[in-house]
Formats: structure tokens, sequence, C-alpha cells
């Protein structure tokens, strides 16, 4: 199984608007770019829903049959490991190996030293095709990768072969994700990463780095922009020669997470994408479930008024609801409205204070981000929720298709 060049990781939290997402990769196929969707939901996200990775499959299932989506298309069990996989066997083709939790965790002498010697022919002055300046490799600095990154190799490695004892190697894709690690990974650790990895036996045909920069839930990129575009452009071209070098998937590219919304850096990674011929799978961040926010308040009435509850009860719950994503937003509490005065606002002022438009001088990121992690909320209200979601659906489905095509697929693709 062999993941195509452009993809995108569409999660929907409640499983509802797999047709409207799709409707947008379709719309991107009628201009003449194929991207597969890649229905991407964690054990994080079913846990605090109440969903069940069967769930997510139904829903791709679904969506590609009432679309009448010829292309192939992917089930992601994002970010699992080996206590989490096992309830995602059956229902998923694409596996996100996270193993950011075993960045510096010990590793066996002999296996170090094993490392470290089957790289002592990159030792001096490596020259990567594409790269401005070359790497230069030493003992310590192989010593010292090996260190933070092998025990985590390794363990990928356990999770991918545990994979194969129930599914068969070539009927799913292996990603492998580092990039909730605390600090950033250097083109040089990208490569010895994807070496380790080659020795280890993982066709890893995504990889999720950590960028430099702050990559936040549903919000723009926060960093030095110049600083990501050399970033991203040597990790291309340290993929396109690790992937020679050490005879890894053809197709292997680069996995962009929480990439919905990083509208500052879709002009960067186009430009770098086209001028490597590389690929790119792009993660987007559940932020569908903020269209259906956008919808209901957009449609007045009930929707509205439920929108405002969801907030008033998420900015009650605020240290519960955001435990699980703290590393990945931030949110000043000073700048959140008072759910108040989020109760006298009328439509527009909600839809525009949620709805991302940073040239809207209403929008607002700490609304937006509280509310992103305040799904849990609205799960919670189970019938109403879901019922009031049948009434405005038509709203609903545009905003969502509307949103992944001209924010997202328009930007990077077209
Ligand atoms: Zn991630």
């Amino acid at each position: 199984m062999e993941l195509e060049k452009y993809s995108i990781g569409i999660g929907d939290r409640f499983g509802f608007e797999g047709a409207a997402q799709l409707r947008a990769l379709q719309k991107a196929k009628k201009l003449g770019v194929q991207i597969v969707p890649v229905w991407n939901k964690s054990n994080r996200e079913h846990s605090i829903i109440g969903t069940s990775p069967a769930d997510t499959r139904r829903e791709a299932d679904q969506a590609v049959r009432s679309c009448a989506w010829k292309a192939s298309y992917y089930v992601d069990a994002d970010h699992i490991g080996l206590a989490t996989v096992d309830r995602f066997l059956d229902s998923s083709n694409f596996f996100t190996i996270d193993v950011a939790d075993y960045i510096g965790k010990p590793v066996g002498p002999d296996s170090a030293a094993a490392f470290i010697t089957s790289m002592s022919r990159f030792r001096g002055t490596l020259n990567i095709p594409g790269m401005p300046t070359p790497l230069f490799v030493t003992d310590d600095i192989l010593g010292d990768i090996a260190r933070k990154y092998l025990h985590a190799v390794e363990e990928a490695a356990r999770v991918y072969r545990h994979i194969t004892q129930r599914n068969k190697a070539d009927s799913f894709v292996t990603e492998v994700s580092v990039d909730e690690a605390a600090s950033p990974q250097t083109p040089a650790e990208l490569f010895f990463i994807l070496a380790a990895l080659a020795r280890e036996g993982v066709p890893v045909q995504t990889i999720a780095p950590k960028f430099t920069g702050s990559f936040l839930k549903g919000v723009d990129y926060v960093g030095d922009v110049s600083q990501f575009a050399r970033e991203f452009e040597d990790d291309l071209a340290v993929i396109a020669f690790a992937v020679k070098t050490f005879d890894l998937p053809r197709n292997l590219k680069l996995s962009v997470h929480s990439g919905s919304d990083k509208f500052s850096l879709y002009p960067i990674i186009r430009r770098a994408i086209t001028k490597f011929d590389a690929g790119l799978h792009l993660k987007t961040a559940g932020t569908t479930w903020l269209e259906e926010v956008i919808g209901l308040a957009a449609s007045n009435g009930d929707g509205l008024q439920l929108a405002k509850e969801v907030y008033s009860e998420a900015f009650k719950r605020y240290d519960e609801l955001c435990k699980p994503y703290i590393s990945v937003i931030n949110i000043d509490r000073h700048r959140l409205p008072d759910p108040k005065q989020v109760g006298s606002w009328n439509a527009e002022e909600y839809v525009e204070s949620l709805q991302h438009n940073q040239s809207c001088e209403k929008f607002n990121l700490h609304f937006r981000q509280l509310l992103h992690v305040g799904y849990k909320v609205a799960a919670e209200m189970n019938g109403r929720f879901t019922s009031l979601l049948q009434q405005c659906r038509v709203a609903i489905e545009l905003n969502v298709t509307k949103n992944i095509f001209e924010r997202h697929i328009q930007p990077l693709f077209l």
C-alpha cells in the first residue's frame, strides 16, 4: 500500500462531516490535483467523545460511497503506541506511531555502538544534494543522536512489528511521529532517525518531525517564518537523500501535524514541495468541529444558543478541557471574553470572533482555541447537539467544504 504524493488528514471529531470534507478534495480533483483523504482520530479524541475506531471507518466508507470517490482513502490510527494500538487494528490502514515520549530514554550500549559503527561511513563533511550547507558528522554527534533517538526508533519498530502480527505489512501505511517532542529535530537528526528506522526495517512512508516554532491547534504559525522555510527545505533534501541512501519507501514524505490554519506557512511549503518535487501529508487539527459551531451560531435561534452554552461551559471548565492539549494551545485567559458578554452577542458577532479570518478585527484566537478544545462539552450534550447539527446540515457542510478547500487546499496545492 503506497500513499499518494499529496494527502490530507481530515480529523472529524463527531463523524458527521466526512462527505463535506471529501467534496473539498473532489473540487481539487476537478482542477487537476489529486489529494487523497486520511481520516485521522487519536485515542485521546475517541476517549473524550466516546467513539471507537470502527466509527471512523464507518464514516470514511460512507463518505466515499455517497460521494462516489474512486481513488484511495485511509483511516489513520493517530498517535498510537503499544498500549493503545490494538483497538485500531481492525479499522485502520494507516498507523501514526508516536514515539515522542521515548526520546532521550536510555539505550543499550551495544545497540548505540552498533549504530555508530554502521553510520561511520558518513563521518566528516556530508554533502546532501539540495542542502546549501553540508552536515558535519563526528562520532560524538552520532553518539548524541543515538542517546537521544535510538530508544524511540526501537520503540517505533516494536509497535510496527506488533501491527504486522495482525495486519499484513503491505496492507497499511506507516507514519512515525515525534512532533509532540520537547524540542525540534535538526535536519541532521532527521537524517539519522531515518537511517535508524531503515536499519530496524520500518517502512516509513510519512515522518512527522517537530518543526521549529509553535504549531498550535487551529491558529496560525507562531515563530520565525524564514527559519522555518530553511529548515523545511533542508528536511526535504534530507528525506530525498535518505530514501536513496537507505532504500526507504520512495514515496516517503513529511507529515505536518496540527497543520490546519498555518496560513503564513502555506506559501513557503508550497514553494518548497514544488522545488523538490516532494509530496506532503497535511494533518489538520480537528477544526471541522469549529466549522460546526460556526454553522450553528450563524443559524441563530437554538443553534446560536447552544454555541453560547458550549463557550460558557468551556470557560468554566478551562483547566480540565485544556489539560490534554496543554502543549499545543496557547490561550491568554485575560483575552477570553466573559461568557455573559458572549451571551449578548448576535450571530454575526459570534461567527466573526470564531472564524479564522485574521483581517477581521473581531477575530479572537483565544476564544477560538478554547472552543477548539471544548468539544467535550458538546459531546456531553448528546442528542441536543447532534440533532441541531442535523437541522443546520446544509450551512455546516458548506462551511466545512469551504474551509478545507479555500483556506487549505488552494494555497497549498492549487
Ligand atoms: Zn501530532
